[in-house]
């Protein structure tokens, strides 16, 4: 265990394997869907159906949800460690995370009667809550811009408006929506006049949304959303109207810290694969990892990958003891980012030409690690968040 502070309140993160049993349990869940199940999948885009229901089973989509509502009420690092895993492993961890963050905005600001009437069902995987409407085609990372209005009428929500690269929504039950509830023309601050929703999505389809699939470079469900004046009831606003953004803030960090350790876990997969490859393969006579010209980035990819877990630990702990932990959640999902897609591209000349050939599974892992540096947010603005916030410069936008 280590120690961050000197005082009174002391924050520890543990150091090693930590959560064995957890590991071992998501490992042996994993060997059930080798890199076989992941290209047929690929092949026509379609859902790792089978893959998340296991996952559900055991209990680890549920591992953030209190046991009050039939979660395991584990903290933050517990459910980072499943993701890690389930990549290290080589499944494909996002396909399922999102509920585990998602989850928390309902679990803090919703009412007695959703959180009694929703959380459960969503532990027991009766519901699956994995679609995050947030993006726009016109706002981009300028989240407050975002033209999707949902104008109150009577005891209802009048939706109209687009998403796009709303991931899962083909496959989720609920989604989590931002819209506007006030123009923003109207608000004193552009943070204000924002509300977040719960949409049902299966009893929405065809009577006010529609959605479209986006041909995208890795398998992730990724879709656009058309609202035209969808009726969701008023019961649905999660909240206060109008303080929505700050709700959605709220989930940042522990977004940040699940994202950066499951990114720690692809770039372990791709760097084992590569030490693998590089002790395995003879070129002129002896291992390729004999050479230092192989060797020696894959030992920079292992270190930045150590550091990145390291902050990913540290954030986590500082989430889990209710401390301020904003700076460490953007350092870890920023160094994280990096230092996975490193490994990937490390492994992918380790490999060399066999790196291109899809039954060795690492260019999946290539592209599907490349992501973590544009979403669920890019590398600028998290440079952004550091200069402003940490550093106290001028913001810029
Ligand atoms: C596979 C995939 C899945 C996704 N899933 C979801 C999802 O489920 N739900 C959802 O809501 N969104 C989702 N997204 C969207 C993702 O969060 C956005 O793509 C991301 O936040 C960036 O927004 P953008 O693509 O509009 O880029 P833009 O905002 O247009 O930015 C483009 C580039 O310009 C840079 N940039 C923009 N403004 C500034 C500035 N002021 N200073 C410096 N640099 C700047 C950005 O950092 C970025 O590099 C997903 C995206 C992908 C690719």
């Amino acid at each position: 265990m280590l120690n961050l502070n000197n005082n009174d309140d002391e924050v520890s993160m543990p150091l090693g394997r930590d959560y064995p049993e957890l590991r071992d349990a998501v490992q042996r869940i994993c060997a059930q869907f080798p890199g076989s199940y992941w290209r047929a999948l690929e092949d026509d885009s379609s859902y790792p159906t089978e893959f998340i229901e296991a996952l559900t089973k055991a209990g680890f989509l549920a591992s953030l949800i209190p046991e009050e509502y039939g979660g395991s009420g584990l903290p933050i690092r517990a459910a980072a460690v499943i993701l890690e895993e389930i990549n290290a492993s080589g499944c494909v961890a996002s396909q399922g995370h999102a509920q585990m963050y998602i989850m928390g905005t309902l679990l803090r600001h919703g009412s007695d009667a959703q959180k009694n009437h929703y959380l459960p069902k969503i532990a027991s995987g009766e519901l699956r809550l994995q679609a995050f409407g947030v993006t726009e085609p016109t706002s981009g990372s300028d989240t407050t811009s975002l033209k999707t209005m949902a104008i109150k009428q009577g005891d209802h929500y009048v939706v109209s408006g687009q998403k796009v690269w709303t991931s899962r929504a083909l496959h989720s039950d609920l989604m989590l929506l931002l819209a506007r509830t006030t123009p923003l023309g109207e608000v004193v601050k552009k943070t204000d006049g924002l509300s977040v929703f719960i949409v049902d999505l299966k009893e929405s389809l065809g009577r006010g949304v529609e959605i479209r699939p986006i041909d995208a470079m890795i398998n992730h469900g990724a879709t656009e959303v058309f609202f035209d004046q969808l009726r969701v009831p008023a019961e649905n606003l999660i909240g206060q109207e109008g303080k929505g953004f700050k709700y959605i803030l709220d989930g940042m960090n522990a977004e940040r810290i699940l994202v950066g350790t499951e990114a720690v876990g692809d770039g372990r997969w791709c760097l084992n694969h590569a030490v693998n490859y590089a002790n395995n393969r003879t070129v002129f006579g002896r291992s390729i990892g004999k050479n230092q010209g192989v060797q020696f980035p894959l030992a920079r990819a292992h270190i930045e990958l150590e550091v990145a877990d390291t902050m990913c630990r540290k954030a986590a702990a500082l989430f889990d003891a209710k401390q301020e932990c904003g700076e460490a959640a953007n350092i870890a999902k920023l160094v994280a980012s990096e230092a996975a897609f490193k490994a990937a591209d490390v492994a992918m000349q380790t490999l060399g030409g066999y790196s291109f050939a899809k039954e060795y599974e690492l260019e999946r892992k290539w592209r599907e690690s490349r992501l973590y540096q544009i979403a669920p947010i890019s590398t600028n603005m998290i440079l952004a968040y550091i200069a402003q916030h940490v550093l106290g410069l001028e913001r810029s936008y």
